[in-house]
């Protein structure tokens, strides 16, 4: 393959048996890009990441590697390195025999010896004196960068990671979060990280795509997707979300207003959008740390029902007649009538 390793894939469609795994998935993906597919169980994140690694071969629709379709070429010939979840370390070798492993079909880079990669990588993923250790004497973490620094040895085009980090404690993922988002922007080489985690999607992409059902949802960056999500999945899957169902009832410069359950509101989401007519219905969203208390605009009465003690902000649930709002402030708050409010242009219509 060329070293161009830019990801395209059209129309891609993949089905097993009666199971629509993909029902059209197109994507472009940059060279060094760091791109994450990120959503819920099932959605078809592992069976693109696999299709694009060629262990799934597409029902319908082309994968491309540097504008070549590759359909037909083994997993082997498309220089990606690939981790999964779960290390998948040969248990009886050491750390350096696993990594060297990695260049079992391919040769080091640039006329090195092993020996000189292996060091070279374990240096890269922090592990230099680890070297001559077994697996099982490593903690989560270091296993995973072990199955890291394996699946770059060869330096591929294109790096793959299904979920690397989900078998690790919290504090132990975003520890190991920022030393692969390191890793790769020194190396720059193309990657694509699945993961169901969408706060761990915003804090290590450079852009993403939300998949639900086969499909993809919406590409962009963390900030355009957690700012402007595209649809209401997207709204309420990528952060939380207060999703308002109403119907349009007027209209002034860029606003609009809505009745939801016979409480009006004005929103002026900015995006030169102007939904429908009167009548129509519509939905909103407004993020939770959207919705002031005692703010002026668009108020509504709710009641509070729980609170959690979060450090920087407390998260309340509060019941708005018989729907249940969660909002987000430092403040603290005793009552339980409290009069929320946002901003018009806070609301984003979807
Ligand atoms: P998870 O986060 O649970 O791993 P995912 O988003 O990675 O989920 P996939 O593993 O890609 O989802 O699966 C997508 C759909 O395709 C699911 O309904 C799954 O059951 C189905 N599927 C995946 N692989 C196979 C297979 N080999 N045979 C039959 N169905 C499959």
């Amino acid at each position: 393959m060329g070293s161009v390793a830019d990801l395209e894939l059209a129309g891609v469609r993949k089905a097993f048996a009666d199971t629509v795994a993909l029902d059209g998935v197109t994507l472009d993906i940059a060279e060094g890009e760091f791109f994450t597919l990120v959503g819920p169980s099932g959605c078809g994140k592992t069976t693109t990441l696999r299709t694009i690694a060629g262990l799934e071969s597409p029902t319908e629709g082309t994968v491309r590697f540097g504008g070549a379709d590759v359909a037909g070429v083994p997993t082997e010939e498309r220089d990606v390195g690939i981790v999964f979840q779960n290390y998948a370390l040969f248990p009886h070798m050491s750390v350096r025999e696993n990594v060297a492993y990695g260049l079992k079909f391919a040769d080091p880079p640039d006329g090195q010896s092993v020996d000189e990669r292996v060091t070279d990588l374990l240096d890269l993923v922090d592990l230099s004196g680890m070297g001559d250790r077994e697996p099982d004497q490593l903690s989560g973490g270091q296993q995973q960068r072990v199955a890291l620094a394996r699946a770059l040895a060869p330096a591929p085009d294109v790096l793959l990671l299904d979920e690397p980090m989900s078998a690790l404690d919290a504090r132990l993922r975003e520890t190991l979060r920022r030393q692969v988002k390191r890793i790769q922007t020194e190396l720059g080489v193309t990657t694509v990280y699945v993961t169901h985690d969408q706060a761990e999607a915003l804090a290590i992409s450079d852009r993403l795509a939300v998949m639900s059902d086969g499909a993809v949802e919406q590409v962009g960056t963390p900030r355009e997707v957690y700012e402007r999500p595209a649809t209401e999945f997207v709204a309420s899957f990528v952060g939380e979300n207060n999703l308002f169902r109403g119907e349009v009832v007027g209209r002034d410069g860029d606003g609009t207003a809505v009745s939801v359950d016979g409480t009006e509101f004005r929103i002026d989401d900015g995006s030169g959008d102007r939904p429908g007519g009167a009548n129509d219905r519509l939905t909103f969203c407004v993020r939770p740390e959207d919705l002031r208390v005692g703010a002026d605009a668009n108020r509504f009465e709710v009641a509070v029902d729980t609170a959690e003690f979060l450090g920087e902000t407390t998260r309340y649930y509060a019941e708005w007649g018989d729907r249940t709002v969660v909002f987000r402030t430092p403040d603290a708050h005793d009552g339980d009538a409290l009069s929320l409010g946002f901003d018009p242009g806070d609301a984003r219509v979807l």
